[in-house]
């Protein structure tokens, strides 16, 4: 109230009684002087005259609390004062209903009456106008006095009762099971109620923005009449029933949530065709609202841009920018898994990659449900609607693709058991066959079973303003963690200053895994060079797609990091004997930690080279259209400071060769070279590197990995979630970066890698990049830019500019 009245709006004319003092309205004498005072507020004579005033007594607790003691809406009305009442509002009936309802109340909690008198004097009188007599008739001799008619006596016993009210058994164990103190205290509010014609009388709420579009639009309801409950409370109606119009409503929304920095909502009531406001609260602001109101705000002056962009949640960006599932409540929950890359879909589940890719070709919407992915199912994955996998974590295969490309995914669903052989999968006992539709919310990784509806993401104009405003205030760059040409364009077009890191494997899943797989297993010297000419001439065209897509922009193209679990042929898949032979040579106990990044490019030396020749090549052919980009090649999984300047020379060599072969000098070709820090080696050994690398990319997916010992593709439900769940662990260090372990070794590693060469450009490029919180520690690593899928990019933006302000 003292808030309301300090903006300038209307209220009612009251005075509040605060929490130490509320004992004090039960005294008659102070409860006189408090009528008194609101006699003068209000410019009215209680219970008099041609338009009476009445009294209303309203409570309040000094937080928010369910079961606050209804109002007392008619203090002061008497039998003496009852015609002169019904004369200006005309509805007998209703206002006998609310007298006698507040007769009840008083009558048990202030006299000390027995309610079920009450309650079977009110069953056996239904008129409401034959009611209130009969119920005072009863007070009276039960409390062994009348009934005061004297509003002050009234509003005494009023007190009495809502204070006793909110003190029995009841209301305290409701208090205790919303984990609030039993013996919290409450205010009384004592307001004039003016009476008025019933046409010109009402009550309703309103709030200030539109819930579907989030624009400011005073939304709300309209009551026509006085308050009153059950059993016959008035019918709703919209705000342009307002008698005299909705302006004055609009005009203090608008103040209020200039005031709140937040969409507002008020309480409000008409009386004789005044308006004013009984009470007003901010609300959360989500998704449009958000975004909407914080671009409202700082056109109208009312906040600064810093402001504004500090308002918006990051996860009202990503929801605006993906499809969300419309749930109704009614869905049946089929399992929960990790929310591996977000939006939502819903389509015919299909178990395999051949599948989706065949029911998508005639035109059906298709959820793909596997136990994991590997590179060759990338067809289907693009082909799918969404993605489920029974394992696999945060960082695995399927979450990482599914994020780059777009697809909405739920990864680790443990719960779900698929068996190709008979087409189903099972969680609990709910058994999907092939054909069954399943939905997928990417957000929360719920999956359920059935059609569900999708909204489409409606970034609104708004969005950009506020991207735009974060883009002056951050430090951080962003970049966009992409794979092909248009993964590149989505991300320049969301705002990615450049590409941080494009996994030149990802260029080999699907069908043309065959071209590092006929590396890899090549019998001779001969074979392997056919099969480094095929991936460099595939690579050549790829490359120029990609930097194409990134414009004139940094793109860092990471040199093959091929697991070699990922590569390999199932067993007896290879082809023939002999390469079956070496593929199971190949076969390693621990993939992940074998023959993988550069370590695979210094045992085939001329891999590396093929890929660096391929993409100066590019680069020349593109240059020719007159899009220049800056080349960064990053090579991976460097442990030893001597795998980085091996794998360095053989990327001068490759630039060399393409420039002679051009006609034009190597300085003409703007490469650098940088390297990975995937392993807690390589961050310890950060100054070492520096020597070579002209830049440094964490990548936090490994670094995690190896520092915490936990597997990337698997641990998170075996351990992550119990530990999460016991408290052991506050987040997913997959998710959220680990401060403490990760962050130290990338603290160290900028620190030494900066002492050997003060202007090395350092990034983030694993998953983390679109982690807001992994964001701000970024910040405050002091970091050059983050990397992160295409779909994230905006996310970052926002996310790298809050980490300043
Ligand atoms: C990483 O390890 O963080 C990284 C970006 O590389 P990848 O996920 O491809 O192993
Ligand atoms: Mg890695």
């Amino acid at each position: 109230m003292d808030e309301l009245i300090s903006l300038g709006l209307p209220t009612v004319a009251g005075l509040t009684v605060p929490v130490a003092d509320a004992e004090s309205l039960t005294d008659p004498d102070l409860a006189m002087a408090a009528v008194e005072l609101l006699q003068q507020l209000a410019g009215r004579r209680l219970a008099h005259g041609e338009r009476p005033m009445l009294v209303r007594l309203t409570a309040s607790a000094p937080v928010p609390v369910a079961g606050l003691p209804p109002d007392l809406p008619v203090v002061g009305l008497a039998p003496h004062n009852r015609d002169a009442v019904m004369k200006v509002i005309a509805r007998d009936r209703v206002l006998h209903e609310v007298w006698g309802t507040m007769l009840r109340s008083i009558g048990e909690h202030g006299l000390g009456v027995a309610g079920a008198a009450m309650d079977d004097l009110m069953f056996d009188v239904t008129d409401p106008c034959e009611q209130v007599p009969a119920l005072l008739e009863l007070i009276a001799a039960e409390a062994q006095a009348p009934f005061p008619d004297d509003p002050a006596g009234q509003l005494a016993v009023a007190a009495r009762a809502m204070l006793a009210r909110w003190q029995t058994p009841r209301a305290k164990r409701a208090r205790r099971t919303q984990k609030l103190p039993a013996d919290l205290p409450l205010a009384l509010h004592v307001q004039a109620l003016v009476l008025g014609p019933w046409d010109l009388s009402g009550f309703g709420t309103a709030t200030s923005r539109d819930p579907e579009t989030g624009a400011f639009r005073p939304t709300g309801t309209f009551y026509r009449g006085v308050r009153r409950s059950a059993p016959r409370p008035p019918r709703p109606e919209d705000l342009s029933a307002v008698p005299g119009g909705a302006g004055l409503l609009e005009s203090a929304l608008l103040t209020l949530e200039q005031h709140f920095a937040a969409p507002a909502a008020l309480d409000f009531e008409l009386r004789d065709g005044e308006l004013a406001l009984l009470s007003a609260r901010p609300e959360r602001a989500a998704g449009l609202a958000a975004v909407r109101l914080a671009v409202d705000l700082v056109n109208a002056g009312a906040r600064a841009e810093r402001a504004a962009v500090r308002q918006v949640r990051p996860a009202d960006v990503q929801e605006l920018l993906h499809p969300q599932l419309r749930l109704t409540g009614t869905e049946t929950e089929l399992v929960r898994g990790l929310p591996a890359s977000a939006g939502a879909a819903c389509g015919e589940m299909v178990l395999s990659s051949d599948a989706a890719v065949s029911r998508a070709a005639e035109g059906v919407p298709v959820v793909l449900v596997a136990t994991e992915t590997t590179p060759a199912d990338l067809p289907g994955l693009l082909a799918s609607a969404g993605v489920i996998t029974a394992a696999g974590g945060l960082a695995s295969h399927a979450a990482v693709v599914a994020r780059g490309v777009g697809v909405p995914a739920v990864c680790g669903a443990g719960g779900l058991r698929i068996d190709a052989a008979s087409g189903t999968a099972t969680a609990g006992d709910r058994t999907l066959c092939e054909g069954d539709m399943v939905a997928l919310d990417g957000r929360t990784g719920a999956v359920y079973t059935g059609q569900v509806e999708i909204s489409a993401a409606r970034p609104p104009r708004e969005l950009e303003t506020v991207l735009g405003w974060a883009d002056t205030l951050r430090k951080l760059g962003v970049r966009a963690n992409a794979d092909t040409g248009r993964d590149a364009r989505t991300a320049v077009e969301l705002g990615a200053e450049g590409i941080g890191l494009c996994r030149t494997e990802h260029q080999f899943l699907g069908e043309r895994l065959p071209l590092i797989r006929r590396v890899i297993l090549a019998a001779d010297p001969e074979a392997e060079r056919r099969a480094l000419d095929a991936l460099a001439e595939a690579q050549r065209e790829d490359f120029r797609e990609l930097l194409r897509g990134t414009g004139s922009r940094p793109v860092t193209v990471r040199l093959l990091d091929a697991p070699m679990h990922e590569f390999l042929p199932a067993p007896g898949r290879a082809g023939d004997a002999e390469a079956e032979e070496r593929a199971e040579e190949l076969r390693e106990a621990n993939p992940m930690l074998g023959v993988r990044g550069v370590r695979l490019a210094l045992l085939h030396d001329r891999l590396y080279p093929a890929q660096a020749e391929a993409l100066f090549g590019a680069w020349l052919d593109v240059r020719a259209e007159g899009v220049e980009p800056e080349l960064e090649v990053m090579i991976p999984l460097v442990s030893l400071p001597e795998e980085l300047t091996a794998a360095a020379r053989q990327v001068r060599a490759a630039a060399e060769a393409v420039a002679a072969r051009a006609g034009i000098d190597v300085s003409a070709v703007p490469y650098r070279i940088g390297s990975m820090v995937e392993t807690p080696r390589a961050a310890l050994l950060a100054g070492e590197l520096a020597r070579t690398a002209q830049f440094l990319s964490f990548g936090t997916n490994d670094l995690t990995q190896l520092t915490y010992g936990f597997s990337r593709d698997d641990v998170e439900r075996r351990v992550l979630e119990p530990y999460v769940a016991g408290g052991l662990l506050a987040a997913s260090p997959f998710e959220r970066l680990d401060a403490d372990g990760v962050g130290a070794l990338i603290e160290i590693a900028v620190q030494r890698a900066r002492a050997v060469r003060p202007d090395i450009k350092l990034g983030l490029c694993g998953e983390h990049g679109g982690d807001p919180a992994s964001i701000e520690l970024c910040d405050r690593l002091g970091l050059d830019y983050v990397s992160c899928s295409p779909g994230r990019v905006p996310v970052a933006r926002l996310a790298a500019a809050q980490a300043t302000c």
